[in-house]
């Protein structure tokens, strides 16, 4: 021990002051590990070939391993270790991962993918962040990614999708058969005094109400889990459009629905959902103008597409709020003096349709001036 004493007293002055740097570092290192460690995430952290040089504990037991300090495997080895593919269970290449897509220059943000998980034996869904890793001078060197397991988040949210379509398929026998009655009392309502009229005409439009949330419920429900089956017709777009046209222009009074051109051409889809789309812009182009006006519906061609737009000049959306527009649930003048009732999934309802066709749902507006709202679709040969 004395000689100890004696040699350190020896040691000059940098070289105990480089010692304690070093043990600082240690510490200082052993401490982000500990942290690293400690976050639930899995944190994978890999160089320009492709080695994973650092994961935390979240991340080895993503990646099946015992502990953090067991052979990794490369990114190119991970598709097929760990099984990773689409929501859908489509299978993915290897430079659609998002760690390699990362070190491609690209930020990944919130990618969801399946992937096996091989302790519990079963699919996860794992949402990824990737980044790339540049040194000094903005090079890549490497890229890191964070992986977190929101299985529960996913099963929560289908579990919820699924009590929407059941009670939703429950609750349309009773509306119907209110719906029902309500009719015939009406048909048999000659001697019967006008404010009972009025009652039941009350009931006959709450029950139409009711029946197009239910529907509308129902329709994001199966589109969320993948059940909105589509029929295959060819339909003339001219007619079809004409047809819809008229018979939308018998709900208004305030309104004049103007046909400015209805460029002939077929497309093969489902004419029940695409007449769905076009009720849908044509009632939120008259609610939308509450002051009534023009409202101008284009049949046009364009680059092998058919686009068909509806315009109106209404109360028009914000720009701040538009790229929002189509999610769902949203409503950009909820709460505002234009907030004219829904329940804000019309449009995403209709972009979901159009996309199933193959087609786009697009919109320009100016507030205070006005929305034109158009859908494309392949025309057929
Ligand atoms: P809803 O009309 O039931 O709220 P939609 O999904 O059909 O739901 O529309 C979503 C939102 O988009 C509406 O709440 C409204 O803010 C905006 N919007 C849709 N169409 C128009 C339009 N023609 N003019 C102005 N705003 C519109």
């Amino acid at each position: 021990m004395e000689g100890d004493e004696l040699t350190r007293e020896q040691v000059p002055s940098e070289l105990t002051a480089l010692r304690k740097r070093v043990a600082e570092l240690e510490t200082a290192e052993a401490e982000l590990h500990a942290v690293i460690d400690s976050i639930n995430d899995a944190i994978l952290v890999a160089d320009l070939d492709g080695n994973i040089v650092l994961v935390n504990g979240a991340g080895a037991r993503l990646l099946g391993l015992l502990d953090p300090s067991e052979t990794r495997p490369t990114l190119t080895e991970l598709p097929g270790r760990l099984r990773i593919r689409r929501i859908d269970g489509s299978p993915i290449a290897l430079e659609e991962m998002a760690m390699a897509r990362a070190l491609a220059g690209q930020n990944v943000g919130l990618e969801d993918r399946l992937i096996f998980h091989g302790q519990s034996q079963r699919d996860v869904y794992m949402r990824t962040n990737a980044s790339p890793v540049r040194d000094d001078e903005g090079k890549i060197i490497g890229t890191v990614a964070v992986v977190r397991d929101v299985t529960d988040i996913v099963e929560l949210d289908k579990l919820k999708d699924e009590f929407m379509a059941v009670a939703a398929h429950e609750l349309r026998t009773p509306v119907t058969i209110m719906k029902g009655y309500a009719q015939v009392l009406l048909r048999t309502a000659e001697d019967m005094p006008t404010t009972r009229q009025r009652m039941l005409q009350a009931i006959d439009r709450g029950a139409d109400r009711i029946d197009r949330i239910v529907r509308d419920l129902l329709d994001i429900s199966r589109l969320q889990l993948g059940y909105l089956s589509l029929a295959s017709e060819t339909i003339g777009l001219a007619d079809f459009v004409k047809e819809v046209v008229d018979r939308m222009a018998m709900t208004t009074t305030r309104h004049d629905i103007r046909i400015v051109r209805l460029a002939p051409g077929t497309v093969q889809g489902d004419r029940d959902r695409l007449e769905q789309v076009l009720i849908n812009l044509l009632s939120n182009a008259i609610k939308y103008s509450p002051q009534g006006g023009d409202i101008q519906v284009d049949v046009a061609i364009r680059e092998g597409q058919a686009v068909v737009s509806v315009k109106d000049h209404g109360v028009g959306i914000p720009k701040e709020k538009q790229a929002n527009i189509s999610e769902r649930f949203y409503r950009a003048h909820n709460g505002t003096p234009h907030d004219y009732g829904g329940m804000g999934v019309g449009l995403y309802i209709s972009r979901e349709i159009i996309s199933r066709h193959n087609g786009r749902l697009w919109f320009e507006s100016n507030e205070g001036a006005g929305s034109t709202f158009y859908f494309s679709l392949p025309l057929q040969e």
